[in-house]
């Protein structure tokens, strides 16, 4: 089959990037009004943060500059369709997770005043849903952006900033809500449904 125009791809990466940022941005702005009570950030943790907005914002220079064209490869539908497929999952995902998380979500690990443990919607059955709806925005960017580079680069971080952070993260919640939260972490999955 015929290689697509690479300006598909582009558009998709504009979509995804524009709902990533205006699914998030009221939760942040209502969140920051929210006292910090435990800040459980560490040196590790500042430097992925860091990296995720390196890797959010590459990929948009891949579409309005040249500069990654050395790392073009030409664009085929399957991949195209297959990645915008797993971009959409992600993107309703990460807004459902952000709905039921509302005032207990941070960019970042924090307890907030009266933070409450969240149980329902997708956290029912796995206790990342969030992360779950950003590695599958980027494993549908790593299929469907044509370029080495930025095609991959958010995948990479993403994968980075959640395996460094599902051990702290987890800490944290087992210190602030104990029994509850043992229990609630024996009866669901960390980032897949039934299986992991
Ligand atoms: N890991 C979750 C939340 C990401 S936001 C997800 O992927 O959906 C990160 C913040 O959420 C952390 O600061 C932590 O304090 C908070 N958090 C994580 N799980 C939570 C839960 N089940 N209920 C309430 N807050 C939670």
């Amino acid at each position: 089959m015929e290689p697509l125009d690479s300006w598909y791809a582009k558009t998709l990466l504009l979509m995804g990037s524009v709902m990533i940022v205006a699914i998030r941005a009221p939760h942040g702005q209502r969140s920051r009004t929210i006292p910090v009570v435990h800040r459980g950030q560490g040196g590790i943790e500042r430097t992925l943060l860091a990296l995720a907005w390196v890797a959010f914002f590459l990929p948009l220079l891949w579409v309005f500059t040249p500069w990654f064209g050395f790392a073009d490869y030409p664009l085929r539908p399957l991949p195209l369709g297959l990645g915008a497929l797993a971009v959409a999952l992600g993107l309703v995902l990460f807004h459902r997770s952000h709905a039921d998380l509302g005032t207990n979500w941070s960019i970042t690990l924090e307890v907030r005043e009266g933070h409450r443990l969240v149980t329902h919607g997708v956290y029912r059955q796995i206790r990342h849903p969030m992360y779950t709806a950003l590695l599958l925005h980027g494993a549908g960017l790593a299929v469907a952006v044509p370029n080495w580079v930025a095609g991959p680069i958010y995948l990479v971080v993403m994968a980075l900033l959640v395996a460094c952070r599902l051990g702290p993260e987890e800490a944290l919640m087992r210190a602030t809500f104990g029994a509850e939260y043992e229990a609630y972490a024996s009866r669901t999955r960390r980032l897949v449904p039934h299986v992991w």
